[in-house]
């Protein structure tokens, strides 16, 4: 992978207000990946490719992340730096709205990342439940959203994003199924291991 083109890229995402992941967050989950060194990675999410580019360096020989995307003038650029950080042979990106593709997709993930519409968590969790390998990992971003999540004022006008979130945590913690770890670092993070 190429460090300086990849430099670039978060420095022209910043400045256009692209909601690329935050620093302390990537770092997070760069010490999650470095352990796992995952086959498959699927993504839901992926803005101009940054966090996919930066996770491709922790896959397994072979490995591979699928990234959804639903908006076009962003495919087209994720395709264009996924080219110059040198990573096209690991990346594939999926043109679409996840709510669509999702359920399209019958192959196992080891790591599962959600980062796309807050109002959708809960059924991004369902159908990452469905395709999780065993001994997998689900990691979600923004699930505090701005401390609205944890906070009792809902009349703010992103409420429908808000119970869809506290839902989403809900469902997470309620699974017997996964250990579940919600750290508040950037936006909020879930990290659900399966046991
Ligand atoms: N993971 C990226 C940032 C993703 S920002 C990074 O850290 O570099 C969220 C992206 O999800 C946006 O580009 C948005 O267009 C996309 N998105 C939101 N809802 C979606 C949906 N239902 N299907 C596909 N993409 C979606
Ligand atoms: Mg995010």
């Amino acid at each position: 992978m190429n460090q300086i083109e990849l430099e670039k890229i978060k420095k022209k995402a910043l400045e256009e207000k692209i909601p690329i992941i935050m620093d302390d967050t990537l770092q997070v989950i760069d010490d999650l990946l470095r352990d796992k060194k995952p086959k498959k990675i699927l993504e839901i999410g992926t803005a101009v490719g940054y966090s996919a580019i930066c996770f491709s360096k922790y896959l397994a020989r072979g490995g591979i992340i699928d990234t959804i995307e639903r908006e076009e003038t962003r495919v087209i650029e994720a395709k264009e730096n996924i080219k110059k950080a040198e990573v096209e042979d690991k990346i594939n990106i999926l043109y679409g709205d996840a709510v669509e593709l999702l359920p399209t997709l019958d192959g196992k993930y080891d790591v599962i990342f959600i980062d796309a519409a807050k109002g959708k968590y809960p059924f991004f969790l369902k159908e990452a439940l469905r395709m999780l390998e065993k001994n997998g990992m689900i990691i979600a971003d923004n699930v505090l959203y701005k401390g609205y999540v944890m906070s009792d004022y809902n009349k703010h006008k992103q409420r429908t994003a808000v119970r869809n979130l506290r839902e989403f945590l809900q469902e997470l913690k309620d699974n017997k199924n996964l250990e579940v770890e919600v750290l508040e670092v950037g936006d909020g993070l879930a990290i659900a291991k399966s046991k």
